[in-house]
């Protein structure tokens, strides 16, 4: 076992105690934040690095969990951004460098994989194994991307807190919007997009 092996096999079962399973979403995961950290410059991601760096994922999904415990980004932390787009890609960002690449599984990544494990007749079994010892070129593929941060985005106190005109609620990091020069908050100016308010209030 070479030590980038003995490594990926260490962060895989790291990611695979935080998650609770192994799955494909983990191999995944896991394979596309060590590309990821390597291509942008970065080695120590939870020591002397650690602030150095910024996450987003495109999905809410198992690879996001696996990708939190090789990089030790966190939303808590506000180093890691969850753009909800169904989509599997994740964007690591060199803060200091401003260095950033998107790193996603390739289109033929699936039919790639049969080709490697094609003693293994399970189908999901097949691909996970394949997805272990596939070089990371015919894996995933990565661009380099510029990434948009606001003043807002990055860690430490918040930026400015403001009171929604509407709703009375704080919005904090600039996250409001002003509309005919009333402060509003996002779901009071466009409508909240994951709940509506129920006739019972408690
Ligand atoms: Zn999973
Ligand atoms: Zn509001």
């Amino acid at each position: 076992m070479t030590n980038g092996q003995a490594e990926f096999e260490r962060l895989l079962e790291e990611a695979v105690a935080f998650h609770g399973h192994l799955c494909a979403g983990q191999v995944l995961g896991v394979r596309m934040a060590i590309v990821g950290l390597r291509k942008i410059g970065i080695r120590d991601p939870k020591g002397d690095e650690r602030k150095d760096i910024m996450v987003f994922v495109e999905i809410d999904r198992c690879a996001t969990d696996a990708i939190m415990t090789v990089t030790g980004c966190k939303p808590g932390k506000r180093t890691l951004k969850i753009k909800d787009y169904g989509k599997m890609a994740a964007t690591f960002v060199n803060l200091s460098t401003g260095r950033a690449v998107r790193v996603r599984p390739r289109n033929d990544a699936r039919e790639k994989a049969r080709a490697y494990c094609r003693d293994i007749e399970d189908e999901s079994r097949a691909q996970l194994q394949a997805y272990r010892t596939m070089p990371d070129d015919e894996l995933l593929e990565t661009k380099e991307v510029a990434v948009n941060l606001e003043a807002g985005d990055f860690p430490g106190k918040p930026l400015s807190r403001v009171r929604c005109e509407a709703c009375g609620e704080a919005v904090m990091d600039r996250k409001e919007v002003k509309m005919n020069r009333i402060l509003l908050c996002r779901p009071c100016a466009a409508g909240a997009d994951y709940y509506s308010a129920s006739d019972r209030s408690e």
